[in-house]
């Protein structure tokens, strides 16, 4: 195989990979209308959020939200959502 279809399929990889993490049990994210302002990933107090290479947030580590709704109460664009409800939940190991 060509190192260009090398490279072509394993960023199509990753970027599958990413969108798989818009989703779990107690967030939903629509990318499409994130702006990658960074206020989301800055506040969460838990550290369940990253962002990808275009700053667009995406769920690191599902299992360390609490339901807080400080990321959707802030979010400017409405592109973050809790759909969970509220739980105790351990910090994610990098916060
Ligand atoms: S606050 Fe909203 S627009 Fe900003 S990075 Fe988070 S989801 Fe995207
Ligand atoms: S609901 Fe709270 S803990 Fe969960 S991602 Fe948003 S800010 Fe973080």
């Amino acid at each position: 195989m060509e190192e260009e279809t090398v490279q072509r399929l394993k960023e199509e990889l990753t970027q599958k990979t990413v969108e798989r993490k818009r989703r779990s049990d107690m967030l939903v994210i629509y990318p499409k209308w994130c702006k990658a302002c960074g206020i989301c990933y800055d506040l969460c107090p838990q550290g369940t959020l990253d962002s990808d290479d275009e700053g667009k947030v995406y769920i690191k580590y599902p299992e360390t939200c609490t339901g807080c709704r400080i990321c959707e109460l802030h979010c400017p664009d409405f592109a973050i959502l809790v759909t969970g409800e509220p739980r105790k939940a351990p910090k994610a190991p990098d916060k």
